[in-house]
């Protein structure tokens, strides 16, 4: 039970409610012009999904020229882009390696801090937010607007009213919940007449609907150097053949387009080419070479080197009489179809599609209806895949609605 509403209305110049990446972003921003942020987080400790992405490795950008960069925010990358003018992706690693969290580039373009790991760039940037003047106050959960305009609180003190001049909101998106951003903002945004997109996972597992035989056998075992298409893409990676269907990274990156697919139809076709190296003619020969009494196994391993999970993945989607025919096994190997039916869960997923509606807001990313309510961050309608390209963007929208907090309060004191 949280006690009643305290009666001190505290009244703050600039607020910031969400210590993730885009709301510590628009702290530091603010603080350089001078201002004292007060950063309000629900979680006792602030970006624990940023410490979260260090546990893999922290992605924090790309090194791919901008154009290319641009586009991966597919619908959104006009909005993204005028964000990325505040902020670019040369801008995080100059940023990166002034926190002392040297960055280097990957074999695929990536960017990482040469640790690796996000603990030691937050530590930094916490303290030079504090040394510049940002207070933070965890515990504090935002539940929405009183009828003055002023933020609600629950705190482990009780209810807290706080008014403020300016707000950047930085809640994120839904996935993870347990580390904080859980959605609980969005019907106090709906209240006020905002559009939100409804929320839907991406960079996200898919279910398959395995047979009890295949996933006991070969769950949790790397599928390695398939190339896997869908609709016009096509993309050579690994993914991982899990309980309830497939993740991993080449899966999360046709993610977008598998999810709109389901939604669409129920279903999306997913298309594996377990032996790119090897043209379907050159597999069919391979798999004519007389069998003996060599077993199925033996035979695929021995002709065309496929087992382990690939062999498999064949005798779990083909029939008997397909693996008699090498001109229809050939064909499947170039081109195996495997239905994906559903999304796992959005509570499972790297990030979120869907939230804000960018028709809301001005191109300081401000609230058009709530003038000195900005927002920044994985809560606005924008999706990218994985590869620095969310962390990035997140950066870059809480620069954008700092720079637009600082234009609107010098405007108050015209
Ligand atoms: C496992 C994993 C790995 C990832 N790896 C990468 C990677 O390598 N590279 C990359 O680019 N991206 C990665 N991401 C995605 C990236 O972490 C997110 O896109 C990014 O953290 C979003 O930043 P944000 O500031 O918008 O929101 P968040 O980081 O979600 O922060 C939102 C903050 O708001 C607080 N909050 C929410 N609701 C309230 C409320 N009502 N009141 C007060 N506070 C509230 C939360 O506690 C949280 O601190 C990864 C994500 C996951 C889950």
């Amino acid at each position: 039970m949280t006690k009643p509403i305290s009666e001190t209305i505290e009244p703050i110049e600039v607020a910031i409610i969400g210590a993730g990446p885009a709301g510590l972003m628009a702290a530091e921003v603010l603080c350089a012009a001078g201002y004292k942020p007060v950063l309000f987080d629900a979680m006792p400790t602030p970006a624990r999904k940023f410490l979260m992405a260090g546990k893999s490795g922290l992605n924090l950008t790309h090194s791919e020229p901008m154009p290319a960069f641009s586009e991966r925010y597919g619908e959104r990358s006009s909005e993204i882009t005028a964000a990325l003018k505040h902020f670019s992706p040369k801008d995080v690693r100059t940023w990166a390696d002034k926190l002392g969290a040297h960055t280097f580039v990957g074999s695929s373009g990536r960017v990482f801090p040469k640790s690796f790991k996000g603990s030691p760039l937050l530590r930094a940037w916490l303290k030079r937010i504090s040394a510049s003047g940002g207070t933070l106050r965890p515990r504090h959960k935002w539940v929405g607007w009183n009828a003055d305009g002023r933020h609600k609180f629950v705190t482990p003190h009780g209810e807290a009213l706080i008014s403020a001049t300016a707000t950047v909101f930085a809640l994120g998106g839904t996935s993870w919940p347990k580390l904080g951003s859980d959605g609980c903002w969005q019907p106090h945004f709906r209240d006020q007449g905002i559009e939100i997109i409804p929320f839907r996972p991406a960079n996200c597992g898919f279910e398959c609907d395995w047979s009890t035989h295949f996933k006991g056998r070969f769950a949790g075992e790397p599928m390695k150097g398939a190339v896997l298409s869908f609709g016009q893409q096509r993309l050579k990676g690994d993914f991982v053949i899990s309980e309830y269907g497939v993740e991993g990274s080449a899966i999360y990156s046709l993610s977008a387009p598998l999810r709109d697919a389901i939604e669409a139809s129920g279903k999306a076709v997913l298309r594996l080419d377990l032996s790119p190296d090897r043209s379907e003619k050159q597999l069919m020969k391979s798999l004519s070479k007389p069998r003996g009494k060599r077993s199925v196994a033996t035979h695929l391993k021995r002709t065309v080197n496929i087992s382990g999970a690939k062999a498999g993945l064949l005798r779990e989607l083909l029939t008997p009489s397909d693996f008699a025919d090498p001109a229809r096994l050939a064909s499947a190997i170039k081109s195996l179809p495997l239905t994906l039916s559903r999304t796992r869960p959005i509570t499972e997923a790297i990030s979120t599609a869907g939230g804000i509606a960018f028709h809301s807001l001005n191109r300081d990313l401000m609230v058009k209806t709530l003038p000195g309510t900005f927002v920044a961050g994985e809560m606005l309608d924008w999706e990218a895949p994985t590869g620095g390209y969310l962390l990035t963007a997140c950066f870059a929208q809480g620069k954008q609605a700092a720079t637009g907090a600082i234009r609107f309060l010098k405007d108050q004191t015209k």
